[in-house]
């Protein structure tokens, strides 16, 4: 039996990662849970499944643990073997880094993690004796594709495809995607998720980050991480090794299965919950590249990966706090990547070795996002 916390439980994925627990009882205990505010939701979910440990980081409640430390507290507990990181944003970091210096399997779906810090958290992963196993569904095809193996990727891999399904706004021209609203960002052809991963799937800058995340997953430099776009979203990355061959994993858009893989791994274990996978109904799959002149946000942040440092922090930063803006109906679409790229311009390079660091360049960005925002007339 296998103790699980779960991190961000009421969001998109926590719920789904408590969907796929109900299902495997025998294998899995809800050892701990946390969320930012939901506190009605939190307790429902508190009562199905008696974790020993529930956090609320927002508010406070009788025998709960409340603020920051309530992510570390449930990610380091003696009776957790996994610990599921559904949080979004920047938030996740720290019980990300904790968990793997506790020596903990950190089932990672908050990217931003990676982006931010890829560097410590893979130091972390080393030194802690933890491992990350990715739940984000183009990182997971490519660790099922390896057969579950991240060590020697480089020396066995020519070459990573993710796919992208465009988003919500793939065919606009580009000036109605600068004047975007918000439902029709939110509108995503192929998944349900979170609000903020909406807005970046429909910018692009969700690729970026997952080009970043995949830079640091599998340790592949730039030139040999490409994205496509796949509006069907039935192939869920695609990999080329040396000798050319190439692997995909693939499945009707759920992220029931990339949970389950993460926590299983490398075992698989049988699972009714999801809908099987049928070729002729899935019908032809689609192939188109990125329009990187009318998705601006997915060049800038590939180039903050390449460029490295503290490079991706401070894209992941600008792009939280643009996106927020957006989602508080402060700007037009269009304003997210100008925002992103006049943060970039004025940042300076600094090594990312240090939390400090790391955190010094996340607190900078956000300050001069807002100062950009604020010339705007707001
Ligand atoms: P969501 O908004 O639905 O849920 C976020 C969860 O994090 C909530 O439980 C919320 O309470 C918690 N949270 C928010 N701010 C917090 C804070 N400051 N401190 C602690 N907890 C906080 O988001 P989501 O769609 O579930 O996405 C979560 C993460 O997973 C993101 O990093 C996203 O990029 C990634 N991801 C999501 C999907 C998906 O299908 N939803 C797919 C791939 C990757
Ligand atoms: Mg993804």
């Amino acid at each position: 039996m296998k103790g699980v916390a779960v991190l961000g439980s009421t969001g998109s994925i926590g719920t789904s990662c408590l969907k796929v627990i109900a299902r495997h009882k025998e294998r899995f205990r809800v050892a701990a849970l946390t969320a930012f505010g939901n506190r009605q939701l939190l307790d429902l979910q508190a009562r199905a499944y008696q974790p020993c440990y529930v956090g609320l980081v927002n508010d406070t409640a009788d025998g709960w643990g409340s603020g920051r430390e309530c992510l570390v507290e449930a990610a380091t507990r003696d009776d957790v073997d996994i610990v599921v990181n559904g949080i979004v944003g920047a938030a996740g970091l720290e019980a990300t880094l904790a968990a793997l210096k506790a020596g903990k399997r950190v089932a990672l779906a908050n990217k931003e993690t990676l982006v931010m810090a890829g560097e410590l958290v893979r130091c972390a992963e080393r030194e802690g004796g933890g491992e990350i196993v990715p739940v984000d569904s183009e990182h997971s095809a490519i660790f099922q594709c390896l057969g579950g193996r991240r060590g020697d990727t480089a020396s066995r891999v020519a070459r990573i495809v993710l796919t992208s399904s465009g988003g919500p706004l793939r065919a606009w021209d580009a000036d109605r995607v600068r004047h975007a609203s918000v439902d029709e960002a939110l509108n995503h052809p192929t998944w349900r998720m979170g609000r903020k991963i909406s807005v970046d799937s429909a910018t692009l800058a969700n690729k970026a980050l997952e080009v970043i995340e995949a830079h640091f997953l599998f340790g592949l430099s730039y030139d040999r991480i490409e994205a496509v776009v796949h509006p069907q979203s039935v192939i869920h990355s695609f990999v080329e090794f040396v000798d050319r061959s190439v692997l995909a994993q693939l499945g009707f858009p759920n992220m029931e299965l990339p949970i389950l893989y993460a926590l299983t791994h490398p075992e698989r274990l049988a699972d009714d919950g999801t809908v099987r996978f049928d070729p002729v109904a899935a019908g032809a799959l689609t192939f188109e590249p990125v329009r990187t002149e009318v998705f601006p946000a997915f060049a800038l942040g590939v180039m903050a990966g390449q460029a490295g440092g503290t490079a991706p922090a401070v894209f992941n930063a600008a792009n939280e706090v643009a996106v927020a803006a957006f989602l508080g109906g402060a700007m037009p679409f269009g304003r997210i990547a100008e925002v992103i790229g006049a943060v970039l311009d004025a940042s300076t390079d600094a090594a990312a070795d240090s939390l400090e660091a790391v955190l010094a360049a996340d607190a900078w960005a956000r300050a001069q996002a807002a100062r950009v925002l604020a010339g705007d007339g707001g």
